[in-house]
């Protein structure tokens, strides 16, 4: 889990050549490698919970459609009822998961091939069953536009029941019949690839959108640092599972010195300023899988899973110099400012999130009396840390 933003966050595509969406994303547009799997998971999700539903309805339609053969011909229901029936067996192998190395997508496609293959053997043991049973066999490709996400799975999904269409149309049907009922059914596959290309990029849309505004609802607008809520959130997540590993765990409870003095003397927009840069110089620090939030006002926290109070301590400090070292333009003159820090490691009596940050905020309150502009490690004398 990557919580600093700074590190590519924002992946929105930008909108390509060709037609665009309503929202911005092109139609074959495709997302950054990671949210497609993401998306693809998201989906395999939704048809694992949908496959023992429609499953058996699509099975127990294409069972039924023996009425429709015992009106067509009344004799050959002795025939195509257990032909049907056997298909529509074979399929439901995959109505369920079964502990099998397959993803709800192959299964969707097993069902598919398997009872559209019950139906189309069905129709061409009637007379002229395949061209007045096209109608209802074009009709279930529409079900793969649900399923696919890509233009090879649709064709793999549906290439079975097709070429037993071709080859029974072959052995049963006139000519003419047969390049009517093929041109027929291409059509109809064609509309189905494409509506399930505009239900994809539909999906890729709603996807960055959810990201984005799950981005929006946890971060903190001015210095891209999670807010408070997602850093408790979080923060308590991160130490649980520290403790419950025994894993090391520091935390930094940084604010800037005099900040009200830096609203007062450059005014607010130099003040904001000089929050992005103190969360710019973090990012920058921490490692990929620390947590950076905004706590409050001026308040900074750092949580940094395997990592000792040396560590930290040696972290913190780099950080501490940057800052010392910065000199922001304003309106009003160059802008120096400083930072002071408490941190604090999980170890017994603050192995809980809420305590580890009062250990780190004492420990802040002690670097702040000791002169600002350090760093106060919980438990530790003053005189171990580096002084201005
Ligand atoms: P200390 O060294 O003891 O921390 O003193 P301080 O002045 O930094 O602390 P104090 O709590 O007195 O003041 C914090 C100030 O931070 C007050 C508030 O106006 C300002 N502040 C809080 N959030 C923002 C912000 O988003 N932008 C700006 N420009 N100022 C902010
Ligand atoms: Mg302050
Ligand atoms: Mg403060």
């Amino acid at each position: 889990m990557t919580h600093c933003p700074a590190r590519g966050s924002k992946q929105v595509p930008h909108a390509g050549e060709g037609f665009t969406m309503p929202f911005g994303l092109s139609l074959g547009q495709t997302l950054p490698e990671q949210d497609e799997r993401a998306l693809a998971t998201k989906h395999n999700a939704a048809l694992a919970h949908m496959l023992p539903l429609w499953g058996p309805l699509f099975g127990a339609t294409v069972v039924l459609f023996t009425l429709w053969d015992f009106w067509i011909m009344p004799a050959r229901i002795a025939l195509t009822a257990p032909l049907r029936l056997a298909l529509v067996l074979i399929g439901s192998i995959a109505y369920r998961q079964w502990r099998l190395p397959w993803t709800p997508v192959h299964r969707a496609g097993f069902i598919y091939a398997t009872h559209a293959s019950g139906m189309v053997a069905g129709a061409a043991l009637l007379p002229n069953g395949l061209l007045i049973g096209l109608a209802a066999i074009t009709a279930t490709l529409f079900l793969v536009s649900l399923v696919a996400l890509r233009l090879s799975t649709f064709v793999l999904i549906v290439l079975p029941s097709t070429l037993l269409l071709i080859v029974l149309g072959l052995g049963t049907m006139s000519p003419y019949g047969l390049i009517n009922t093929i041109v027929l059914y291409l059509f109809a596959a064609g509309i189905a690839a494409a509506m399930m290309a505009v239900l994809v990029a539909f999906r890729r849309q709603a996807f960055l959108f959810e990201k984005q505004l799950l981005h929006s609802a946890r971060h903190d607008s001015l210095s891209g640092a999670a807010n408070r809520g997602y850093l408790n959130e979080a923060g308590a997540r991160e130490v649980a599972l520290a403790r419950r590993h025994k894993r090391p765990l520091a935390l930094a409870m940084i604010d800037i010195d005099h900040f009200k003095r830096v609203n007062d003397i450059y005014g607010h927009v130099a003040g904001d300023n000089v929050i992005r840069e103190l969360a710019n110089v973090c990012r920058h620090n921490l490692r990929e899988g620390d947590l950076f939030g905004r706590f409050g006002g001026e308040e900074f926290v750092c949580v940094m899973p395997e990592t000792e109070a040396d560590q930290a301590f040696a972290c913190v400090e780099r950080i501490r110099r940057s800052i010392e070292a910065l000199r922001l333009d304003t309106g009003r003159g160059p802008l120096q400012f400083t930072i002071s820090t408490g941190i604090a490691v999980l170890g017994p009596g603050r192995d809980q999130w809420e305590s580890l940050l009062q250990e780190a905020d004492d420990a802040l309150y002690q670097a702040k009396g000791g002169g600002r502009n350090r760093t106060q490690v919980a438990g530790a004398q003053p005189h171990d840390q580096a002084a201005p």
